[in-house]
């Protein structure tokens, strides 16, 4: 899908990184989504249901966000998991965007938008949180 190494082993501060940097690095659907906050269409990601065993890292700075054993079915057109891999790794944030007020999901090293979380759906997940998340802001690294 993509032959952009994330792991190219050089030292990149990420936040210094200028908007055309941005759009070097990426393809162009996912310097949308996580530069711009545009939103994948839903269910067009191969990543909506997948059930693939692995890690889940930020397309944009190679982070490990999320782990395939808090991803569930949803069934809302986007992948969703009920928790981040590590508290620290997303930053919410406020986001009134569209005239309700919803909380924005985005990379806490390199300050790509991911998506937004949903809390009291009444998911059966262990904390009723669904991070919807753009599968174009993420790359799966399998187990
Ligand atoms: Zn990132």
């Amino acid at each position: 899908m993509s032959d952009f190494n994330l792991s190219d082993g050089e030292f990149t501060d990420f936040s210094a990184l200028s908007d055309e940097q941005w759009r070097q690095r990426l393809e162009p659907d996912s310097y949308q989504v996580l530069r711009h906050a545009a939103t994948e269409r839903p269910f067009s990601h191969e990543y909506t249901d997948a059930e693939t065993e692995g890690v889940y890292v930020c397309r944009g700075c190679g982070t490990e966000l999320f782990r395939s054993t808090e991803k569930f079915h949803s069934h809302c057109g986007w992948p969703s998991f009920f928790d981040p891999a590590d508290s620290d790794a997303v930053i919410e944030k406020v986001d009134d965007s569209l005239g309700v007020r919803r909380t924005e999901v985005l990379c806490a090293t390199c300050g790509g938008h991911l998506g937004h979380v949903f809390s009291g759906e009444g998911y059966e997940t262990p904390t009723d949180l669904r991070y919807c998340i753009n599968g174009l802001a993420l790359e799966l690294r399998e187990k």
